[in-house]
């Protein structure tokens, strides 16, 4: 598959990364490298920001952070 981010061809993830149309995206379109790097920049924003996963507002912002790294259209 070709990466739409780093648009080398990469390996695909084995999974969906998450439920629903986004992780479907994801997993058509970005390369496993490219998800490793978001994990790590996520470690650091949550660490950075105190983000609590279990707060919905903080994973909105994660979820837009996400879309804003991996370059996908925000909506
Ligand atoms: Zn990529």
């Amino acid at each position: 598959m070709q990466c739409s981010r780093c648009a080398k061809s990469g390996e695909q993830l084995p999974d969906p990364p998450m439920g629903g149309q986004l992780g479907q995206k994801i997993s058509d379109t970005i390369c496993a490298d490219c998800w490793q790097e978001w994990q790590n920049q996520q470690v650091i924003l949550i660490n950075h920001y105190g983000l609590q996963m279990a707060d919905p507002d903080d994973r909105k912002k994660l979820i837009h952070a996400m879309k804003e790294f991996l370059g996908l259209e925000l909506n």
